[in-house]
């Protein structure tokens, strides 16, 4: 028997373009003599658009954006039916990767890839998931947030009080995005003014960080309640930082896989991923970032619920090296998501 598997793509998020580019990888990469694949297409709006089966892979983005057939109402009826045996909200940002779309999914009770609801709403808000992982012991940069409401009261109070408590340089960021949307590198007051402007484009709530000095190292985690580690890889930007168009346009980041560590430095890090994970009581897959700062100490800056998913995101070259394939690696988060549903039941 096939298993029956809805991919849900696109979403109302500034992501959305990251996540209709995975799904084409996706669609190629699914045995389709295991599954019957059911794409779902959220538009940039907000409404859900089922394809019908899917009979070859996508040959285009275009052809992934799909409209007509009924809308919202008809997927979220057919999810509620059971048609479908197992979802992959293959989706990034606000409405897909922060709980909410799993929230659903909980309530339809269709088993579901990736994080559940708890880590998926903490690990998308950047300042909870900080407040967490001080709490498990993890050491990270200072941070300090503010609302766009308390920001426009007092600008100029509002600069001050980061200067003085973080300095420069800075990086600010809106508190639940991905992808390097809306984050900008600040050295004086002037670029912080624009960068705050910048990041309320896109939430109500900023993070400020201190910006360090640090080499970029991540490594991918796959499991539920026993988690494993991936080999570790190494980001090198050519420029600055690694900001959205160094990911997705320019390509000529560098990613080296496996980092240049010592054995004492990757069991010390994979020790460290394992311990954010449980502490946002993760599961499924997540892509653990850290900083490796010039006097050796490793920094947690994040981790990601549904990180970068193309065959040339950092997640699957990880597990690539670590002897699992694309197509491999998807198979291997439906069985979890499938194992993790019988379990809770
Ligand atoms: P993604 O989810 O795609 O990994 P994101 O939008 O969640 O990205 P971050 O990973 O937090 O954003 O930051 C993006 C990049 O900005 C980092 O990879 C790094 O190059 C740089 N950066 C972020 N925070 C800092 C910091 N505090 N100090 C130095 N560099 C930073
Ligand atoms: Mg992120
Ligand atoms: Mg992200
Ligand atoms: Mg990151």
């Amino acid at each position: 028997m096939k298993t029956k598997l809805g991919l849900l793509y696109g979403g109302k998020s500034a992501e959305h373009n990251v996540s209709l580019q995975t799904a084409k990888a996706v669609t190629a990469a699914l045995d389709l003599n295991k599954f019957d694949v059911y794409p779902v297409y959220i538009s940039i709006d907000g409404i859900w658009t089922e394809g019908g089966k899917l009979e070859a892979p996508a040959a285009s983005i275009e052809e992934l954006q799909l409209t007509g057939n009924g809308g919202t109402e008809h997927v979220l009826s057919m999810l509620a039916q059971g048609k479908y045996d197992v979802v992959f909200p293959l989706l990034h940002g606000p409405n897909g990767e922060d709980g909410t779309v799993q929230g659903l999914l909980e309530v339809l009770n269709v088993p579901y890839v990736g994080n559940g609801v708890l880590a998926s709403s903490a690990g998308m808000d950047k300042v909870i998931m900080k407040n967490v992982f001080a709490q498990a012991g993890l050491k990270q940069v200072g941070y300090t947030h503010m609302t766009r409401a308390q920001w426009e009261e007092n600008k100029e109070e509002a600069c001050k009080t980061i200067e003085s408590g973080i300095g420069w340089p800075c990086f600010v960021k809106p508190a639940n995005l991905g992808s390097s949307v809306g984050i900008s590198k600040c050295q004086d007051r002037n670029g912080l003014m624009n960068a705050m402007e910048e990041a309320f484009q896109f939430d109500r709530k900023v993070i400020i960080e201190e910006g360090v000095t640090a080499r970029e190292i991540e490594v991918g985690i796959l499991g539920n309640d026993h988690p494993a580690c991936s080999v570790i890889g190494e980001i090198v930007p050519k420029k600055d930082f690694y900001d959205y168009k160094a990911k997705y346009e320019d390509g000529d980041t560098a990613l080296i896989i496996p980092a240049d560590l010592t054995e004492e430095q990757k069991r010390e890090m994979e020790e460290l991923a394992i311990r954010a994970f449980r502490s946002l009581d993760c599961s499924g897959l997540v892509r653990a970032d850290f900083f490796l700062t010039e006097s050796g100490g490793f920094l947690i800056n994040e981790v990601n619920t549904m990180p970068g998913f193309t065959p040339f995101s950092m997640f699957p070259l990880l597990w690539k090296e670590a002897g699992v394939s694309y197509p491999q690696l998807i198979e291997k988060m439906i069985d979890l998501a499938i194992e993790r549903h019988t379990e809770k039941q």
